[in-house]
């Protein structure tokens, strides 16, 4: 078949043929946006209901990847500032130049990230920014899956408060006009040193009312605790449960601090804990998440990239060795996270917590599927494949993505990838020169 008979971004009933999925090739058989069966030699039928037949040719099934923690359009900022202690680099990088961003530069971001991300593997992704009903339109475009919220920062001030419950509310109604089942939303109370308590409670009542997602920041830094404890006098996450933050649909990112105590909370939530190991070692956190103490307390751990400025890739290949490293680094235990584990932080855990359907490659759940190159480079030998996945690949080894049922990606093409990234280095070099431009005034 060639890229021109792929009907890209367009949900088909697909077959693929001779797929390596848990140790042995067999056939996926996909209608509807759904896994239907899996199967060596599937039936006559589902050979003549399938509108493209794909094969794999012993390439490894995977579920879609998702990255729990982004702030997508931060792609236009790749490369921007570096290097810098993070109080600096954010007052005197990161927000003077988003001060200059526009709604076309959200979008222009978004889809340069959606286009990282599809190549990269990842099919969902849970993102928080400004302008969002713009980096709606660019998921829609892509084809992915999104959790999207507006950034809440009220800044304990109330005139602002009431501006962001309007952002909020704007955005949540954009989402839903939009009838598009691969989008959803939660309300983005931003982190507890940026929300009041009752922007904080206006977020979880909110979420509560809609049954949707709560996204926020928790304990990424010790200053954010030592804060909060003198502030309120109780841990951050305490503070959190206290605002009705914690429940089992929110999201709460970084958790570097977290204590046992916290961790159990966590767990007695269900609150899920997205690890972004890349940002925190970037910006020199100082502490890695307590992987075990919250999987002994229950609590879902999930795995995110952060946005672009502190990453400064998608690539959820690369952040699952990177996760994995680092919990063996700073536990002096190199039996924690293992490479089965990473995967599933990546693909089931993520899944669950942003409520895709997918994350497993079985009947019944959501086709998010991504095939992978059997014969990579970093798939040779092939003693251990989930192995080599983890530790010895990054996300070149996809070949072909498929979510909710449509292909996005086909032997590593992708439609219209040119002009996506033309728009975005155009957008990216416009913002910076609008900043140059104060910076001479
Ligand atoms: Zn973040």
């Amino acid at each position: 078949m060639t890229d021109q008979d792929i009907p890209y971004n367009r949900r088909s009933s697909i077959l693929i043929r001779n797929a390596y999925l848990n140790g042995r090739e067999t056939d996926i058989f996909i209608h509807d946006g759904i896994i239907q069966a899996i199967g060596e030699g599937m039936s006559s039928v589902m050979h003549k209901n399938a509108d493209i037949e794909i094969d794999a040719g012993g390439d490894i099934a995977l579920p879609g990847l998702v990255n729990t923690h982004t702030h997508a359009a931060m792609s236009l900022l790749r490369g921007y500032a570096d290097d810098m202690v993070l109080f600096n680099w954010l007052s005197e990088k990161i927000w003077p130049l988003e001060a200059h961003l526009t709604a076309d530069d959200v979008y222009w971001g978004t889809r340069l990230a959606c286009l990282e991300m599809i190549k990269t593997g990842t099919v969902a992704f849970n993102d928080m920014y400004f302008f969002m009903d713009r980096a709606a339109d660019a998921v829609e475009e892509a084809g992915m899956r999104a959790c999207l919220s507006h950034g809440f920062i009220d800044l304990f001030t109330e005139e602002k408060r009431e501006a962001e419950i309007k952002a909020t509310m704007a955005l949540h109604r954009n989402i839903k006009a939009r009838n598009n089942t691969r989008l959803s939303f939660a309300t983005g109370p931003h982190a507890l040193y940026t929300v009041s308590s009752d922007g904080l409670s206006w977020c979880a009542d909110y979420a509560k009312e809609h049954e949707c997602g709560i996204h926020i920041h928790l304990s990424e830094t010790q200053t954010e605790v030592d804060d909060c404890i003198k502030n309120n006098g109780v841990s951050p996450a305490a503070h959190l449960e206290k605002y009705g933050i914690l429940t089992d649909r929110t999201v709460a990112a970084h958790c570097c601090y977290l204590d046992d105590a916290e961790c159990r909370l966590l767990g007695r939530f269900n609150t899920a804990a997205s690890h972004n190991p890349s940002s925190n070692m970037k910006l020199a956190g100082g502490r890695a998440i307590p992987y075990k103490a919250l999987r002994n307390a229950g609590a879902p751990v999930t795995l995110g990239t952060d946005g672009c400025a502190s990453n400064n890739n998608l690539d959820l290949f690369e952040e699952m060795k990177i996760a994995a490293l680092l919990q063996k680094f700073a536990t002096r235990d190199a039996t924690i996270l293992p490479a089965a584990e990473a995967i599933d932080i990546a693909s089931r855990t993520g899944a669950e917590a942003l409520r895709t359907g997918g994350g497993t490659v079985a009947p019944g759940y959501a086709a998010d599927i991504i095939l992978l190159d059997r014969r990579a480079i970093c798939q040779t030998p092939f003693h251990n494949p989930v192995s080599n996945l983890v530790y010895a690949c990054n996300g070149d080894v996809v070949k072909t993505v498929i979510c909710d049922g449509a292909i996005l990606m086909h032997d590593r093409f992708i439609p219209g990838a040119d002009a996506i990234l033309a728009g975005a280095a155009q957008a990216a070099a416009a913002l910076v020169g609008r900043r140059e431009e104060e910076l001479e005034n």
